[in-house]
């Protein structure tokens, strides 16, 4: 929602500003970059501007524009504005155009800031929100709207932000994700099975500023070709996200090598199969000079996620396993993946799982896993990540070269 004439948005950023001067600099030149991206993604037009704790994007597509901002990570929100004199009587007439737009009765509220130095003006903040409210007031009256204003919960609230040059009027502050700049982080190996879950746990990285290789390790007979292709098409919802980067799903032929553990394996073997995917991811993530794994997993939601057995698994690798939904529950990960849209992807049907046991180890210790661990899985999981590529596209349907079911 923007008001008559605006051509600017304004972007606010959060954590980057708490850095030292160096770092901050460095955060927002990586933010600047990735903006950019993300527009020339969607084909918009914007001049990028550097201001003190901002960034001003000059537009003629402000809708457009701040769409794209707060879906850009280090966003913390993003206002499409008009800018006006910095006088009472032009906020005044900048209020009441804005007002004549989007307030036909209900509650409202002016909230103005006024930024930079205080004896810039002659008047406070205060007087602003007094005059201001007035001002849409009266209008509203003259229209034969009945309003009310209210300071704490208003249906429409009207911003002015005065500087010492210039001030803006706006009418919303739309959420960004907040985090930081993605690619202020060396990368990390996302294992994604096309889930619900690992998605988000990806985004939640990527948000941190870690750029993600999505990894899917293909389960051969046991997962399939829905399984693959809606792996992928997760790893494409996540891809708007990061235009700058290779969000092609990396498919690990790993069908043959989970055939002969589920044969070799009985009891355990959902853990032993969990360590030899953290494996190939380790294998991987060392290719790509990635510094750790991303996996979906919550503490106790499945039975090889209780506390034991995360300590089991993770025990398999050297890297860290990061786990960014560890204590979120079930319904609050789904609607995380509705808001940041991997939702449906995730909800493709693939069939049923087969390498599920009867009846699952809750509390698996790691010498007693390791023991029924066929030799040579450090191997075969380095065969495995040596032959991974990316997949083009997620009507590729064709079983990987060299795999045979
Ligand atoms: P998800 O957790 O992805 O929504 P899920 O709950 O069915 O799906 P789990 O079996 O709980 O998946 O697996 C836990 C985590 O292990 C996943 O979040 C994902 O990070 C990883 N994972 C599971 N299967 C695969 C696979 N075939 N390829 C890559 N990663 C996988
Ligand atoms: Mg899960």
């Amino acid at each position: 929602m923007h008001p008559p004439g605006a051509d600017v948005v304004v972007v606010r950023h959060g954590e980057i500003g708490t850095k030292s001067q160096h770092v901050s600099a460095k955060m927002e030149r990586r933010l600047r970059e990735n903006l950019r991206a993300v527009l020339d993604d969607r084909g918009l037009d914007a001049e990028v501007e550097q201001r003190r704790f901002r960034l001003w994007l000059h537009t003629d597509d402000p809708e457009g524009v701040t769409a794209a901002a707060a879906d850009t990570f280090g966003v913390v929100s993003a206002s499409p504005a008009v800018r006006v004199e910095p006088t009472i009587e032009s906020i005044r007439e900048g209020l009441t155009a804005a007002a004549r737009e989007t307030y036909d009765g209900g509650s409202f509220a002016v909230s103005a800031r006024r930024a930079g130095e205080a004896s810039a003006h002659p008047f406070s903040s205060t007087d602003i929100e007094r005059e201001g409210g007035a001002a849409v007031w009266d209008d509203a009256e003259a229209r034969g709207i009945e309003s009310e204003v209210d300071l704490d919960d208003p249906d429409t609230e009207l911003f002015v932000d005065c500087r010492a040059d210039d001030a803006l009027v706006f009418l919303e502050k739309r959420p960004g994700p907040g985090g930081l700049p993605l690619g202020t982080q060396d990368p990390l190996v996302a294992l994604m099975s096309g889930g619900i879950d690992s998605p988000v746990a990806a985004w939640e990285a990527m948000k941190r500023g870690a750029p993600v290789v999505p990894l899917y390790v293909d389960l051969g007979d046991y997962g399939g070709v829905d399984h693959r292709a809606r792996a992928v098409s997760t790893a494409e919802a996540l891809s708007p996200y990061a235009p700058d980067y290779d969000m092609r799903l990396r498919l690990a032929p790993a069908g043959d090598a989970i055939g002969e553990i589920a044969e070799a394996v009985d009891a355990g073997r959902m853990l032993v199969l969990r360590r030899f995917m953290l494996r190939v991811a380790a294998a991987v993530a060392e290719e790509y000079g990635a510094v750790g794994v991303v996996t979906g997993e919550a503490v106790g939601q499945k039975s090889s996620q209780t506390t034991a057995n995360l300590a089991v698994t993770s025990a398999a690798v050297d890297l860290p396993v990061h786990r960014p939904l560890l204590t979120v529950d079930k319904t609050d990960i789904t609607a995380r993946a509705e808001e940041i849209g991997t939702f449906d992807e995730s909800t493709i049907p693939a069939g049923c799982e087969r390498l599920a046991p009867d009846y699952p180890e809750t509390r698996a210790r790691v010498g007693e896993i390791e023991e029924r661990e066929p030799d040579g899985l450090r191997e075969r999981a380095r065969e495995v990540a040596d032959r991974v590529e990316p997949v083009e596209d997620a009507a590729d349907g064709d079983p990987a070269e060299g795999e045979t079911a």
